[in-house]
């Protein structure tokens, strides 16, 4: 899947009205909030669409409904740009105060529309709401990588009421970096696969098993591969209806020649929480223990596997990294790649803040900011909201 959508780059936006989607669901905390990166991310094509003189018009949800505003992004982003932000407190999103806020601009101003959740037709992708923000607007833009999977008036719908829908900076980034490394990966391409459930990953495991040369398995999901071999879990965490599906895809690494590692050893308790971890022999888990984390042999294992990788991909955390006691094999596998000779790419968003929480954000590739819509990339779909813009 080449990259071949127009870019903001590719048009004419002077003088334009410019209606920018971009992925400010951001979490808050008595509004204030707490993790930046969206923002961030979303900084470059706010500010070359201000640099080029167009009427920049952004909008985005936050949160799941229609609970929360977006007043606190807008207040941040006037900071953040060192320009006004007018935030366009509108309950219908594009009613009679949006479209005066809009009537109002001049070239280089930027305004934001309130969240697009308070109408309920966003998620459905009705068409009279696609229409009223098309209305807005000269020119779409989609920036919005982490909502890009998912088909929504904002998203999808809009694109079809607008002549001109194009890609911003964001979702180009996050393109090339998770497109070349699954696509074009200059090898040896190692995929580290963690998390706490195999049937979240499903298609995540088959697709990149097509594409890696190595691929490492850790998590609460090793153990329904552990046990569909036969070894003792205890009582870790196991999806019985997955059994003959771990099984399925150790046979298709063995026919496809690809490297398959599972834990060899783990960190395991006797209850679900932060406790002093015992570590076992082996693969086996004694009874009665459930596996919090991978052990240290796995952890030289993993690391000796990734030592000399050019492209990693990696999607959920070795263990409950949000337990001190258990956060050794995530910490192990994030080193192991700051360390590499190669391209970094850490996908979901767990793994996202795992990575950032225990110090190692800088010293990656690339972070991708889409949870679900960096792992429905790895699942080799095509993500909607960018399927909807314009090819070059
Ligand atoms: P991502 O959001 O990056 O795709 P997931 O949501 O799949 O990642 O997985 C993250 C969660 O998996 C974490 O909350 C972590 O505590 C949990 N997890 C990892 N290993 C285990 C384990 N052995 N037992 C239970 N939960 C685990
Ligand atoms: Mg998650």
């Amino acid at each position: 899947m080449g990259f071949n959508k127009k870019t903001i780059e590719d048009i004419e936006v002077r003088g334009k009205r410019v209606l920018v989607r971009c992925d400010f669901n951001v979490p808050l905390k008595d509004g204030v909030i707490t993790d930046e990166n969206r923002l961030n991310g979303a900084l470059p094509t706010i500010k070359y669409l201000i640099d080029n003189g167009a009427k920049v018009i952004l909008c985005s949800h936050i949160g799941k409904d229609a609970s929360k505003t977006l007043e606190p992004v807008s207040k941040r982003l006037s900071e953040m740009l060192n320009k006004e932000v007018v935030f366009a407190r509108d309950e219908e999103v594009v009613g009679a105060n949006a479209r005066a806020a809009v009537e109002k601009m001049n070239d280089g101003d930027v305004v934001l529309l309130e969240n697009t959740r308070c109408r309920k037709e966003e998620t459905k992708n009705v068409e009279e709401f696609s229409k009223e923000l098309a209305s807005l607007a000269d020119i779409f833009v989609n920036d919005a990588f982490g909502t890009a999977h998912r088909a929504h008036c904002s998203t999808v719908g809009v694109t079809d009421y607008v002549d001109t829908a194009v890609c911003g900076y964001l979702i180009q980034k996050e393109l090339k970096f998770l497109g070349d490394a699954v696509n074009n990966p200059v090898r040896p391409f190692v995929a580290i696969l963690g998390g706490a459930k195999v049937s979240d990953k499903i298609a995540v495991i088959n697709n990149l098993l097509d594409k890696v040369d190595t691929l490492i398995i850790g998590g609460g999901m090793a153990y329904t591969f552990l046990k569909a071999q036969g070894y003792e879990i205890g009582t870790s965490l196991v999806e019985e209806d997955r059994l003959d599906y771990a099984l399925e895809m150790i046979q298709k690494a063995k026919d496809k020649g690809v490297k398959f590692l599972l834990p060899v050893d783990h960190r395991v308790a006797t209850e679900f929480k932060d406790v002093e971890p015992v570590v076992t022999e082996d693969q086996n888990i004694p009874a009665g223990h459930m596996g919090l984390d991978i052990g240290p042999k796995t952890e030289e294992l993993y690391a000796d596997a990734i030592k000399d990788a050019k492209t990693v991909v990696w999607n959920g955390p070795m263990g409950v990294f949000e337990f001190e006691n258990f956060n050794k094999g995530t910490i192990a596998v994030a080193k192991a790649m700051a360390d590499a000779d190669a391209t970094t790419v850490i996908g979901g968003g767990d793994s996202a803040a795992a990575v950032n929480i225990l110090g190692f954000g800088d010293k990656m590739t690339h972070i991708s900011t889409g949870g679900g819509a960096s792992l429905e990339f790895l699942e080799g779909k095509e993500l909607p909201g960018i399927v909807a813009l314009n090819n070059k």
